[in-house]
């Protein structure tokens, strides 16, 4: 068997690209999270080895990051992430002659639970927020990830982080639609919530008179701002 890729000399080259955090996991403990049991998983992920984890800050101060528009990738902060994997699927051919794959977003369309395999790669752990909650920025992180048929050193999961335990719980307390009313996360409430803010978009006024005036949708990340950690 090939010898495990170096995950610091990978991971330096994530981080010099834009990413703010980088981790990896293998594919076969992935597969075993609960979410990957439940849900059917595509061919080309079982047959892989590796999943290169990687995190990208989204700062309350600049919101418009993370804000949806019409164009390819449907924000600038997923955009940029879309860009860095690129690169960093060229440079594993260059430097290690190993084909890394992107991932879409969701697992649906032939992805992984992106937050699960961040949490076994060692990002961060999940919230009661039901958010990934990182060390360095809390749950303000938006994530993606690049499939590989190398190992590579897996870097997780974190121990010793449980930021919740003695926390109040300032992420439940903030959201307007009560999506933890029942002790869990309810995803049809929030969904609510999300449609309220897709009628109600971001109006940018066109910055050259008579080019039409510009919507983009900011969705509530309410229990995501509210929350202390990585401040
Ligand atoms: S606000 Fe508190 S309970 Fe909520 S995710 Fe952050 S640390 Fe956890
Ligand atoms: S995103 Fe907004 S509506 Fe949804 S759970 Fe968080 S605070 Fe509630």
């Amino acid at each position: 068997m090939d010898p495990a890729l170096p995950i610091e000399k990978i991971a330096a080259r994530a981080l010099s690209l834009g990413a703010s955090l980088v981790g990896a996991a293998h594919v076969v403990t992935l597969l075993a999270s609960p979410s990957h049991r439940r849900y059917p998983v595509d061919r080309r992920v079982c047959d892989a080895r590796s999943v290169l984890v990687l995190a990208l800050a989204h700062d309350e101060a600049k919101s418009e990051m993370d804000w949806w528009d019409n164009r390819p990738g449907r924000t600038p902060g997923n955009r940029r992430l879309i860009k860095i994997n690129r690169k960093l699927t060229k440079w594993f051919r260059k430097t290690y002659a190993v084909e890394a794959k992107e991932l879409p977003y969701h697992a649906h369309q032939r992805g992984v639970f992106l937050k699960d395999a961040a949490v076994l790669a060692g990002l961060g752990v999940v919230g009661k927020n039901n958010l990934l909650v990182t060390p360095e920025y809390g749950p303000r992180v938006r994530l993606r990830a690049l499939l590989l048929d190398r190992h590579l050193q897996c870097t997780g999961p974190l121990a010793g982080f449980s930021p919740c335990d003695a926390c109040k719980g300032f992420c439940l307390q903030a959201c307007p639609i009560e999506a933890f009313a029942g002790g869990a996360y309810r995803h049809d409430r929030c969904r609510q919530q999300l449609e309220k803010n897709e009628s109600d978009p971001v109006v940018l006024a066109s910055p050259v008179v008579g080019m039409p005036t510009r919507f983009k949708i900011a969705y509530c990340r309410l229990c995501e701002l509210a929350c202390p950690v990585g401040r």
